[in-house]
């Protein structure tokens, strides 16, 4: 309706503001900020998250430190590469001199272990977590804050999942309070509304949040978002405030139960082979561990024998070397086609394990 619109005098729209529609920036605080205290002028409307992330990047520049989850979303260590962050790449440990990985694993519940992480200007944090699948707490999240907070940290807090969230972990790092003062926060319609392809999302900086020397940093924002670029696609903002319309966020809701509910079927397949499988709940995705091997050795041995792609757990960091992150976003017949299919390969072998990885144990 909108698109045909833009074809008349009346409905033709031109450039908007750059930091996005009154309306949507509303609407969001609206349906997403609910008793956080957030307002409609700290919400920039962008092209997505991925893109919001680089544009962070160049906000800090190349002179700061930064610290990432292990394993992580790659587009933290990817854009600080680009940016001039990081250097010096070791080989041996696949990572680079000068980023702070914060080891986040099965070991420590995917919660990093704050005392001893040294200080860094920026944390780059996911919850809930591409790929762990782990959504932190309330508690996890106020330790956050309160170490942001002491070290003078910057926070950029990714929250592209929060509506799988099926507990109650914080959907947003400002249902903390006093977190205004440290975070920034990332979010997109990519995976709320499958928006990936039109390219829709949104920045929080709050006004509160400020520089040691007490400069707002939501005044640094402003200029980069409408220097770098000229606001997201009208057709695009249209298609968002649909999505947040109480008929079309009811929509969103179902078709959110039904990829966790894919979820729940694809753990219960790979448990029955008695492999440890993380995340499903809070996320569309499972970490599926397989204990004393490589995630491109898993990788390929399940392309191969069932011709079902995962993504080898190594892609997010050193951490994720014996794993694999597999989506459940795909139709109801793909996922039973998909256990069915990994059931029969993997119940040829016993104890349950792909044979080749079996060869490999002592
Ligand atoms: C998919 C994904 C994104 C990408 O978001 P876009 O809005 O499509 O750029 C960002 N962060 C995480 C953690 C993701 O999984």
């Amino acid at each position: 309706m909108y698109a045909q619109a833009l074809a008349t005098i009346e409905g033709y729209n031109g450039y908007g503001a750059e930091q996005g529609n009154k309306e949507l920036r509303k609407a969001i605080v609206e349906t997403i900020y609910t008793n956080t205290g957030i307002t409609s002028d700290e919400i920039f409307i962008s092209d997505g998250a991925q893109c919001d992330i680089s544009r962070l990047q160049m906000l800090m520049g190349s002179n700061i430190s930064i610290a990432v989850q292990d394993p992580t979303f790659p587009a933290y260590v990817d854009s600080s590469v680009i940016i001039g962050q990081a250097s010096k790449f070791q080989e041996h440990t696949g990572k680079y001199n000068n980023i702070v990985y914060m080891s986040s694993g099965p070991e420590n519940n995917f919660f990093p272990d704050l005392s001893s992480t040294p200080r860094t200007d920026i944390i780059f944090f996911c919850s809930p977590n591409n790929p762990t699948g782990y959504a932190a707490s309330r508690r996890e999240l106020e330790q956050l804050v309160e170490f942001a907070k002491i070290n003078g940290s910057i926070i950029i807090f990714n929250s592209v999942y929060a509506t799988y969230i099926s507990d109650d972990s914080p959907r947003s790092i400002f249902e903390i309070s006093s977190a205004k003062e440290v975070a920034i926060e990332v979010s997109s319609f990519s995976k709320l509304a499958g928006f990936t392809g039109v390219r829709l999302g949104w920045t929080v900086v709050p006004k509160d949040l400020c520089y040691s020397s007490g400069f707002p940093v939501i005044n640094d924002y402003d200029p980069i978002a409408c220097t770098c670029f000229s606001g997201a696609s009208n057709v695009a903002q249209a298609g968002g405030l649909a999505c947040l319309s109480p008929q079309g966020y009811k929509a969103l809701q179902s078709t959110i139960d039904y990829y966790l509910k894919n979820a729940e079927m694809l753990v219960d397949t790979f448990t029955s082979f008695g492999l440890k499988v993380y995340g499903g709940q809070n996320v569309p995705y499972l970490w599926v561990h397989f204990p004393g091997s490589k995630s491109w050795d898993i990788f390929n041995e399940i392309l191969e024998n069932t011709h079902i792609l995962t993504v080898p757990g190594r892609g997010f960091g050193y951490k994720g070397e014996e794993f694999i992150r597999v989506s459940a976003f795909a139709p109801r017949e793909a996922i039973y086609e998909a256990s069915m299919r990994l059931t029969n390969y993997f119940s040829e072998t016993t104890p349950w394990l792909p044979k080749k990885l079996l060869m490999k144990l002592p």
